[in-house]
């Protein structure tokens, strides 16, 4: 294998995703894993929360030093409260079509599946899906979607995404669409942009280019390059919000650790801010996948450090988990880091509305958690969260590097707070069962009463508007 030297300010992925780099500091962690003074040293400068680089991150992974992995758990707890209080946002995938070209081994929607029923919804089946979507409470959206040029061209997604943005049914409506779509180009990018797009997601995967490459065989996807260089083209293309992530499973979780921090020092020496968030997905067993086949599927208790570490290593960064991860999982991991799940989710294309129930098996992976949106927000209010159905920032132009100012002096409590409990109440009103409802209710009160008088008195009286049937979409 070719030699490159890491340079983070390189727009060559080899250069800043650095092979040689990535072993050296696995060397590096496996060295001093144990070693005390380091230890210390790194927790030291973990509690200026103002993260880690990848090697001093991939140290505290390593280490097996049972008061480390205390302190780690404690300062992640910590982290997490101080700059996402104690607020969850939800959202929920929508799966637009699972026609796609390429090869990916580990995914069923993989073009060699002649079994799998393939769907590409129209128009008026998205409208059914959305309007489904908006009857249980939802208000973001991750759009998800084979790569394909013919059946899912660019303009299918340009369509669908005004198609979304206009349905308003009831008092329901879709106010922030993010999308995970293949890496395409700048031009592509920017029409993205223009369409309203929240953040743009795309998992690397693997990072690691071998392993990418076998795991890849075919179609578009298996240019690394191609894959690895899509968010540096989606910023030059207007997009200032990017969320990144790995599937884990599918490469040493050493490795993936330590190349998606490069990726996040990349993104900040080039745009000068990191990635809006961090989805941390594992493979999960889907039609035809069994993830035993791969070797490197990680243990509840490695996921859950994982967590906490990106957690300390970019405080700034939202982290997201789906419902490929069971109740018992996500209780462990909300308090550690994770900022927004997924709730009452669908797979399959056309899985929401009851026209298209039949389309379960055209599933992307088998869902752990199978809770209702409102057994969701219930679990989460149970816990001490706030379910927050927030989509203010990017209505408000606070995406980038303005959000990630925000962010970063911890200020963006001021609009998360009160946008969290007016959009919990709208929950509670218009879609809650009694018993979510009640408690919900009593935890805004709680809440409310913890605001600053300005911001009280705000959320005060919108409440008030949302109770009354007013009005509604309330947000500073
Ligand atoms: Fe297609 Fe994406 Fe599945 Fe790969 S992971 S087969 S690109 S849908
Ligand atoms: Fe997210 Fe901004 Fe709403 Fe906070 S105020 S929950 S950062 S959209």
């Amino acid at each position: 294998m070719e030699s490159f030297k890491y340079n983070p300010q390189s727009s060559v992925a080899d250069e800043f995703i650095c092979h040689d780099e990535i072993l050296a500091s696995l060397q590096f962690a496996e060295a001093h894993k144990n070693d005390e003074a380091l230890l210390a040293q790194i927790l030291a400068k973990a509690k200026e929360e103002k993260g880690l680089s990848h090697r001093e991150a991939l140290v505290l992974l390593a280490s097996d030093n049972a008061a480390t992995n205390q302190q780690i758990e404690a300062l992640a707890k910590k982290i997490k409260l101080d700059f996402y209080g104690n607020r969850i946002v939800l959202f929920a995938p929508l799966y637009l079509s699972n026609y796609c070209v390429n090869g990916c081994t580990y995914c069923p929607y993989h073009a060699i599946n002649k079994h799998m029923p393939r769907k590409k919804m129209t128009q008026d089946e998205i409208k059914e899906e959305v309007i489904a979507l908006q009857d249980m409470g939802h208000k973001r959206l991750a759009l998800e979607l084979g790569e394909h040029p013919t059946m899912n061209p660019l303009e299918y997604v340009l369509e669908s995404i005004d198609t979304i943005y206009n349905i308003k049914h009831k008092n329901g409506a879709i106010r922030r669409v993010n999308v995970n779509i293949a890496a395409t180009d700048e031009a592509s990018f920017a029409k993205l942009k223009d369409a309203g797009i929240g953040t743009y997601i795309l998992f690397q995967e693997t990072y690691n280019r071998q392993r990418y490459e076998a795991l890849h065989p075919t179609g578009p996807k298996h240019d690394y390059n191609r894959q690895t260089e899509a968010m540096d083209r989606a910023m030059r293309g207007g997009i200032d919000d990017v969320g990144i992530g790995v599937l884990f499973g599918l490469s040493t979780y050493l490795y993936e650790f330590t190349a998606l921090l490069m990726h996040v020092e990349h993104l900040k020496a080039v745009f000068g801010v990191g990635p809006h968030t961090i989805s941390v997905p594992r493979l999960r067993p889907a039609d035809g996948i069994n993830p035993e086949q791969f070797a490197d599927c990680i243990s509840d208790d490695i996921f859950v450090k994982i967590v906490a570490c990106l957690r300390i290593a970019v405080p700034t960064a939202g982290m997201i988990i789906s419902t490929r991860e069971s109740k018992e999982t996500r209780e462990r991991v909300l308090q550690l880091g994770i900022s927004q799940i997924s709730g009452g989710s669908k797979t399959s294309v056309g899985g929401y509305s009851q026209a298209h129930a039949e389309n379960s098996d055209s599933a992307q992976f088998d869902v752990c958690d199978n809770r209702t949106l409102d057994e969701v927000v219930y679990w989460l209010l149970g816990n001490g969260h706030i379910p927050s159905f927030c989509t203010a920032c990017y209505r408000k132009h606070r995406t980038g590097e303005a959000f990630m100012k925000l962010c970063a002096n911890k200020s963006i409590h001021h609009f998360c707070h009160p946008n969290a409990l007016l959009s919990l109440q709208e929950y509670l009103t218009d879609y809650a069962s009694p018993a979510t409802k009640a408690l919900g209710e009593k935890v805004i009160a709680a809440e409310v009463a913890k605001l600053p008088p300005q911001s009280a008195k705000f959320v005060l009286q919108h409440l008030q508007d949302i109770k009354n049937g007013n009005d509604r979409d309330f947000y500073l």
